[in-house]
């Protein structure tokens, strides 16, 4: 019966330590088995669900076997993705905002004039008949407000400083899915308002990263030294950056 239709996916429950101890009974976790014209198994995992690929003719015996020796491999990626999934950002009530590389508590606050303020360890968002889409729409004008306060003014006075101020036609402000900053030949630099969660110093980096461009369109070796004689520190901002931007994106 190999490679017959009804072999195509079979789903197996794997037991799992998912987020206890030792002590706790083992969690059910579905695992879906598709078989493919493929050589290897391969294991992937998204959205707490487990999927193994395999070739046609992997037996059952062989598929459970890989399981079984991934087992620890699985338990710590979905544990991962789920810790991955309660940092992500949202934007409700005694939710947590990590606003310039500090925990903050949002708190809404009722009150006649919108306004956002970080008072201690809270993230105050001050408005009238506050709900979350209201809350979230502050706050992306507030950080809209703070990113053409900000980063428009210092990538001039950079561009300005650099002897290439000639060549920005124009800076962009937008929120992009994947991107802090991007830039093209013809002069326009883009940046992503969501930066403004972060600390200044990753900010003015990526100020550098897109202005330097208008020098070196490439990261080669020559553009690298430009942002390091302004931004000395800016492996320690890219390492930081590859490892908290997951919590500053929200929808
Ligand atoms: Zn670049």
């Amino acid at each position: 019966m190999q490679g017959n239709k009804a072999q195509m996916a079979r789903t197996k429950i794997v037991h799992l330590n998912i987020g206890a101890g030792s002590k706790q009974p083992r969690q059910p976790i579905h695992c879906e088995v598709l078989r493919s014209k493929r050589k290897t198994l391969a294991l992937y995992i998204k959205q707490q669900k487990v999927v193994v690929r395999c070739p046609w003719g992997a037996s059952n015996a062989e598929v459970d076997e890989f399981i079984e020796n991934n087992h620890a491999w699985i338990q710590e990626r979905l544990l991962e993705e789920l810790q991955l999934e309660r940092e992500t950002l949202k934007i409700e009530k005694g939710g947590k905002i990590f606003y310039r590389a500090r925990e903050l508590t949002i708190v809404f606050k009722e009150g006649r004039k919108q306004r956002i303020l970080i008072n201690g360890d809270k993230f105050i968002i001050q408005g009238y008949k506050l709900n979350a889409a209201k809350a979230r729409v502050q706050v992306e004008d507030y950080l809209i407000d703070k990113a053409s306060e900000y980063i428009i003014p210092r990538a001039r006075g950079l561009a300005k400083y650099l002897g290439v101020d000639r060549k920005i036609k124009e800076i962009k402000l937008r929120k992009t899915k994947s991107k802090w900053g991007h830039c093209t030949s013809q002069g326009i630099l883009q940046y992503n308002w969501l930066i403004m969660l972060a600390p200044y110093s990753i900010i003015d980096y990526m100020i550098t990263h897109e202005v330097c461009h208008m020098i070196h369109m490439d990261h080669s070796r020559q553009y690298w030294n430009l942002v390091g004689s302004i931004c000395p520190d800016y492996v320690h901002y890219i390492d930081w950056l590859k490892a908290h931007e997951h919590r500053f994106w929200f929808d």
